[in-house]
């Protein structure tokens, strides 16, 4: 190791590993830093252990972030296909699935070569594991930042910061990175855990417990929100992916200082509940039944019990059928929290973008101090948003610093 590189990047995850070979491969001398004893932890067990990696349907509007324009600038310059191009040419076979999801064939250690590969085109230098003690604005020949670490103190003229958020503690994820901008003035968005199953309080949970175990396809809306994907009622509360997308709407909520609305269930996503109650309001059978034609059995029937509609469909009243298909179309769930950072896939919030620049990732007031991916304050939807953003803004910084 040598005590100066033109770039040092702390976080050797997805956005630290492409920022790194991106640097690299401009000829600048690079110093990727990590604590962690295994590299890249979270791609291996992201997607399942196959890696959504990206996502070809992408838009601005995938993202949730205090400034939505923020994105575009880095979105624009790398795009799904200039990932999808680097994978083809590392010969790495993978497959489409819903909405457009990229997923490796093989495993996500896929990627992790590919990335280290990269990283040695650009004759990328390793420090890891080692912990980062303190860093320090310093003035040079020509370092502008010194990083003490447990194996010595290093200066660099670009520091990046591409240590993730606080999701899944256990494989390594600290708050250095909200530490660093604050040391340095930077203001944060209150992080908070989200793609998150979501909990709800003892009362809902007790009413909901007949339900447990039932899957079903529905559209969940929140704070301006909709998504139709699977549901899952579980023993903790809600849960499956279209909660998981709806959690950082639910989430978003309080950053905004809104008070938290409650989830909006449409369970028979695609029809005019009541107009279809309407054409089967003669019918002999139990409301329970009719629903079973379109729900599972089993939760229609827990369903109605919960709502005491246990009467034949010709039997109810018209006010009766209006209260159904509302309660049908727009079943409005209060979640209590969320089950945290141990079962959230990304954290949002973070560093305020509006103190960085969208074209470099860098600070605004801090030269050549560049922070980048999920440390930010912005977060991308369930389906390989994620991992676009890492490698959107570690390329867009890689070309400045
Ligand atoms: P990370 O990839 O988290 O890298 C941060 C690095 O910084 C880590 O190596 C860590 O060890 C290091 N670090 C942290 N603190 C310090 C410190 N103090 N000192 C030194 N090093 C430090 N997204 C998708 O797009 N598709 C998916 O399929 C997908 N699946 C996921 C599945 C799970 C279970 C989880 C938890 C997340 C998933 N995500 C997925 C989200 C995605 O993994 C992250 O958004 C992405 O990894 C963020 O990239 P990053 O480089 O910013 O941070």
């Amino acid at each position: 190791l040598r005590d100066f590189y033109d770039v040092i990047v702390i976080g050797a995850g997805a956005a630290g590993m492409m920022c790194a070979a991106v640097a690299g491969q401009r000829g600048r001398s690079v110093l990727l830093v990590d604590h962690a004893e295994k590299l890249a932890e979270k791609i291996r067990i992201s997607g399942g252990g196959r890696c959504n990696f990206t996502n070809r349907k992408i838009t601005p509007d995938n993202f949730l972030c205090r400034n939505p324009h923020f994105v575009r600038s880095a979105l624009a310059r790398y795009t799904p296909q200039d990932f999808i191009d680097l994978v083809e040419r590392h010969g790495i076979s993978y497959h489409e699935r819903d909405h457009g999801q990229l997923f490796c064939d093989e495993s996500a250690q896929d990627i992790i070569q590919m990335l280290r590969t990269e990283c040695d085109y650009g004759g990328v230098e390793w420090m890891m594991p080692a912990e980062v003690r303190a860093i320090a604005a310093v003035r040079t020949e020509h370092g502008r930042y010194r990083v003490d670490s447990s194996r010595g103190s290093i200066d660099c003229t670009s520091l990046v910061i591409a240590t993730g958020g606080l999701s899944i503690p256990k494989i390594g994820a600290t708050p250095f990175g909200y530490r660093i901008a604050e040391q340095f003035g930077l203001p944060i968005v209150a992080p908070r855990p989200a793609l998150v199953p979501l909990t709800l309080p003892p009362e809902t949970l007790a009413e909901l417990q007949p339900l447990s175990g039932a899957s079903l396809d529905v559209a969940a809306s929140c704070n301006g929100a909709r998504f139709r994907e699977a549901m899952l009622i579980t023993h903790r509360g809600l849960s499956g992916p279209v909660i998981l997308q709806i959690s950082s709407y639910w989430q978003a909520q309080a950053y905004e200082k809104r008070d938290l609305a409650p989830v909006s269930i449409d369970l028979l996503p695609g029809l005019d509940a009541l107009e279809w109650l309407q054409q089967k309001r003669g019918e002999r059978a139990l409301l329970a039944n009719l629903l079973a034609e379109r729900l599972p059995r089993r939760f229609a029937h827990a369903w109605c019990t919960l709502h005491g509609w246990d009467k034949p469909v010709r039997q109810m009243s018209p006010t009766e059928l209006e209260a159904v298909a509302t309660a049908l179309s727009d079943w409005r769930i209060a979640p209590s929290g969320t089950q945290g950072y141990a079962k959230a896939e990304v954290t949002l919030g973070g560093v305020d973008t509006d103190a960085l620049s969208s074209k470099t990732m860098e600070a605004r007031n801090c030269p050549g101090l560049f922070f980048i991916g999920e440390v930010m304050d912005v977060t991308g939807h369930l389906g390989g948003f994620n991992f676009q953003w890492a490698w959107a803004s570690g390329h867009a910084a890689g070309q400045f610093v």
